[in-house]
């Protein structure tokens, strides 16, 4: 059986440790590697060769930094193909959607190749007569990234690629469920260029992940995950007195007004309500349907869902990929069961889908689910859509900003005024104005509000800029020697 391993200091390490934990190919169920997990050793070692390589490199110059991030992103365009079916073989997403989450992955290096103009700082000539103030970034030393299974690739890209352009070293603690193409993306960086240590892959559980929260020599945590651990892992890591940013999980909801283009919408719900068998962060999850748009649009779902052809993620014409574990899909299933006992009206039932082998299951829709129900308080996190009918476009707005969750929505209308109040009055992070799945572009950044994120920086773009510097300010002043004296009063800048 094939062992997956850390990467320490440069190259491929077994660690300290016996314990492993099986890694599955989802579409078959068969278990394909087993997984090394880290031992506080392991990551004292993982630590101490980071933090070398964060000395060092922090003092390598923004033209040598700039080199090797054109460099690594030419082997990534180049390894596309590679690392989509590295994806797809432990994560089951169809290999489209990997090579999209290449793609999009590969957004946030090319911003970071401009990282000699994102680190400048600001300069104010004759603050006082004869005084200049400036700022200046530096990196913050050791950012430890802690990443979920649904992008094992595009998670651990939106962080590292800023954080190693601004001369921090990484350390990655991936998905102990998809762990492999971490290793891929690790050699890819040794091939552009990379110092040893600048880049650690440590492999693991909780053992791990509670390692470098308290570990004096890691500055920063930056972690994308469900929210009970979002928020564990920023109240344990601030607590240590670490910068954390914790992205969390979601309940997107999609508002459709009467006067919106149906099979636009419909069509921009199933692909984002079902594409990677709802396993985004940024999936639609709930539709609301305000008022008479509600029959004629979940028609029109509903009669396109038997036509989605669902299957393995290296099979040609599959559009959608199993869950990623057994244990998961169970409690999708259970979710709609008590969905339906608590009131909701199943339109189509994916429970029927259900596969013998691989962790598949096929799509559901709930219609007529209230506020109240736990299809719809919670994250699901699976091919379950459920449709709440609301009166008018305010109840709409209520419901959304009612609900725990706040990481992306959408409205599909051609009313300009009512999108204007939607944008203006939703409380949620990312918008999109028909668009489904509004995933910023790497030059804005990333990130939820309320129970979707802890801390007060969004992932990559200028945000993760801020997340992976530290400013100083200096303040500046070459006297004439003939012009000094003794002065007690508190200095202020009035000329003089
Ligand atoms: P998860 O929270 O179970 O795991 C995320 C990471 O935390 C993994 O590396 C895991 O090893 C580690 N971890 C798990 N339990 C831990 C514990 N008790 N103590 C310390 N570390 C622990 O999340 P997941 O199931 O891998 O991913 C799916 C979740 O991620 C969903 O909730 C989804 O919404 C969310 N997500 C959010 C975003 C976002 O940007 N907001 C993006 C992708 C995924």
């Amino acid at each position: 059986m094939e062992r997956v391993q850390h990467w320490i200091d440069g190259k491929l390490t077994a660690g300290s440790s016996s314990e492993t934990s099986p890694v599955h190919n989802p579409a078959t169920g068969e278990q394909t590697a087993e997984l090394t997990l880290a031992t506080s050793a392991d990551v004292d070692a993982a630590v101490a060769s980071a933090r070398a390589a964060a000395d060092s490199w922090s003092h390598t110059s923004l033209a040598t930094r700039t080199k090797v991030l054109f460099a690594f992103r030419e082997l990534l365009a180049a390894h596309t193909d590679e690392l989509a079916a590295l994806v797809t073989s432990e994560h089951g997403k169809v290999l489209s959607d990997a090579a999209g989450e290449v793609a999009r992955g590969l957004e946030n290096v090319e911003y970071a190749c401009g990282v000699a103009n994102l680190m400048k700082g600001e300069f104010s000539e004759q603050a006082s007569t004869g005084v200049d103030v400036y700022s200046i970034r530096q990196p913050v030393g050791v950012i430890a990234g802690i990443t979920p299974f649904n992008f094992p690739l595009m998670v651990p890209l939106w962080m590292c690629a800023n954080a190693i352009a601004c001369g921090n070293a990484f350390i990655l603690k991936p998905s102990e469920k998809d762990p492999s193409v971490s290793l891929l993306l690790a050699d890819l960086w040794r091939q552009a260029g990379l110092p040893d240590g600048v880049f650690t892959v440590l492999q693991g559980d909780k053992v791990a992940v509670d390692g470098l929260l308290q570990h004096p020599q890691v500055d920063a945590i930056s972690f994308v995950g469900s929210t009970p651990i979002a928020q564990y892992i920023y109240e344990t890591g601030t607590k240590a007195a670490k910068r954390v940013q914790a992205l969390g999980g979601a309940k997107n909801h999609m508002m459709v007004l009467p006067d919106a283009d149906l099979e636009v919408a419909a069509d921009a719900a199933v692909s984002a309500a079902y594409g990677a068998a709802g396993e985004r962060c940024m999936a639609i999850s709930v539709i609301v349907a305000v008022g008479s748009v509600a029959d004629p649009l979940i028609d029109a779902i509903k009669e396109r869902l038997p036509s989605l052809r669902i299957g393995p993620g290296d099979q040609d014409g599959s559009e959608m990929g199993p869950l990623i574990t057994a244990e998961h899909r169970e409690k999708v299933i259970d979710y709609i069961d008590r969905g339906e006992q608590q009131g909701a009206k199943v339109v189509v039932d994916g429970r029927t889908g259900r596969s013998e082998n691989g962790f598949f299951l096929g799509c559901t829709l709930l219609d007529d689910v209230s506020p109240e129900n736990v299809a719809y308080t919670d994250e699901i996190f699976g091919p379950v859509l459920a449709i709440v009918r609301v009166d008018n476009f305010d109840k709409g707005l209520d419901l959304i900003n009612s609900h725990q969750f706040a990481n992306g929505t959408a409205i599909f209308t051609r009313d300009g005024g009512a999108v204007r109040r939607f944008q203006r009055d939703v409380q949620v992070g990312m918008i999109g104005v028909n668009v489904p799945i509004p995933v910023p572009v790497g030059y804005y950044s990333f990130g939820g509000w309320k129970a979707s994120l802890f801390g007060d920086t969004h992932m990559y773009g200028p945000e993760g800029i801020n997340f992976c510097t530290r400013r100083k300010v200096v303040t500046s002043r070459w006297p004439d020697p003939g012009s000094s004296k003794i002065d007690l009063g508190f200095p202020t800048n009035a000329d003089h």
